[in-house]
């Protein structure tokens, strides 16, 4: 069975978590301060920092950004549900825009939907295609927005020459195996205000003045005090002393995952009634997912085409899914026919590091075999 996706871990990975293991401080300590430095360097951002996961790196965000009880904050409805439970965290309402062709949020639609109770529009990345920030970041100025960024997929990936998290506020990245580098679970927020940072290090940790590395290492007795009511969302120095070795394989892997994708053009070029994810000369994407888009040419049945995929050994996924009709959500009140669309007809194929030529040439030719022979 060829998998949909695998973590490109290595024994160094495993070393790294064994020596951090035997120092005896395995919580957020010094590995963690490391990673989050070496992540601003390679992102480019003035300040990185680490929490559990990436849903709770948006929780942070929307705290810091203000985000209250009565507001409404503009994301697409076709994302990984936890893009809008971290709008609904801090009581403010999930307003659903549309998608386009290329997978991300659609700025029309975004400014249709922005009303006097609008805060902040939370962009997503989606599968590893950055959206387009600098339109975004204007919208925001104008009306007074707070932008935040949903880059759970998109480490690795640039904007007009930038890697993903240089480019505003508050990024969130995630580090689940599913993502292109992993820590088991863990995220990351980016900022250049350090505002922001300072009061997302306290609330990560309990709202605590001093953390307990500082007590720890202090040669006096300092008592801390707990000055807003905070959270336990520390990533573990487990988690970062393999964060950082991942790091150091980003590029390569993002090389790797793009050559993939590579064999997968040409393989499907000719190909009638597909379209495949598009970059342009502003975007490039590490292709967390490769998807294929199913156009109404294909008149086949696409859950279909995944049981045929899976009876000859080929794992597939359905397309992003759309939060307005999972049954948490579902209120009848949306209908956004693009998004359903593109979630009802899109396929992710495999796509991991390393995957063998035979293993591409497969998949490649059992999905064609599907869409040429029906
Ligand atoms: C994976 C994902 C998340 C959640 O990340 P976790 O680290 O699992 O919390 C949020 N948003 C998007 C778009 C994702 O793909």
């Amino acid at each position: 069975m060829i998998p949909i996706a695998k973590p490109y871990l290595t024994q160094e990975e495993a070393q790294a978590a064994y020596d951090t293991i035997l120092t005896g401080w395995i919580t957020q300590g010094p590995r963690v301060v490391e990673f989050e430095e070496k992540f601003a360097q390679y992102t480019g951002a003035n300040h990185a920092v680490a929490v559990s996961n990436c849903t709770t790196a948006l929780h942070l965000s929307m705290i810091v950004a203000g985000v209250k009880e009565g507001d409404e904050v503009i994301c697409p409805s076709m994302s990984y549900i936890a893009t809008a439970n971290s709008i609904k965290y801090v009581g403010a309402t999930p307003v659903f825009a549309e998608v386009g062709f290329d997978y991300n949020i659609d700025i029309e639609d975004v400014k249709r939907k922005i009303t006097s109770k609008t805060k902040a529009i939370l962009i997503v990345h989606q599968i590893g295609l950055p959206a387009d920030i600098d339109a975004f970041s204007s919208l925001c100025k104008t009306h007074n927005l707070i932008l935040i960024e949903d880059a759970a997929c998109a480490i690795g990936s640039t904007y007009k020459g930038k890697k993903i998290g240089s480019h505003s506020d508050l990024v969130c990245f995630s580090f689940h195996p599913r993502k292109v580098i992993s820590t088991g679970d863990g995220g990351m927020i980016t900022t250049t205000n350090e505002a922001f940072a300072n009061r997302m290090k306290l609330l990560r940790q309990h709202g605590m003045s001093v953390n307990d590395r500082v007590r720890h290492n202090s040669k006096s007795v300092i008592f801390e005090d707990h000055l807003e009511v905070g959270y336990n969302y520390r990533m573990t120095d487990i988690q970062a002393s393999v964060g950082i070795k991942q790091l150091e394989k980003l590029d390569w892997i993002v090389e790797e995952r793009r050559k993939i994708a590579a064999k997968y053009f040409e393989g499907f070029k000719d190909i009638p009634g597909i379209v495949l994810p598009f970059e342009n000369e502003d975007k490039t994407t590490n292709f967390q997912s490769f998807s294929i888009y199913l156009t109404d040419e294909c008149t086949l049945d696409r859950n279909e085409i995944m049981q045929e995929l899976l009876d000859k050994g080929v794992a597939s996924r359905r397309g992003i899914m759309t939060t307005h009709r999972e049954t948490a959500y579902n209120n009848g009140s949306y209908h956004l026919p693009v998004s359903e669309k593109m979630a009802d007809r899109s396929i992710i194929i495999p796509l991991y590091v390393p995957m063998s030529n035979e293993v591409v040439e497969k998949v490649i030719n059992e999905i064609k075999s599907i869409l040429l022979h029906n």
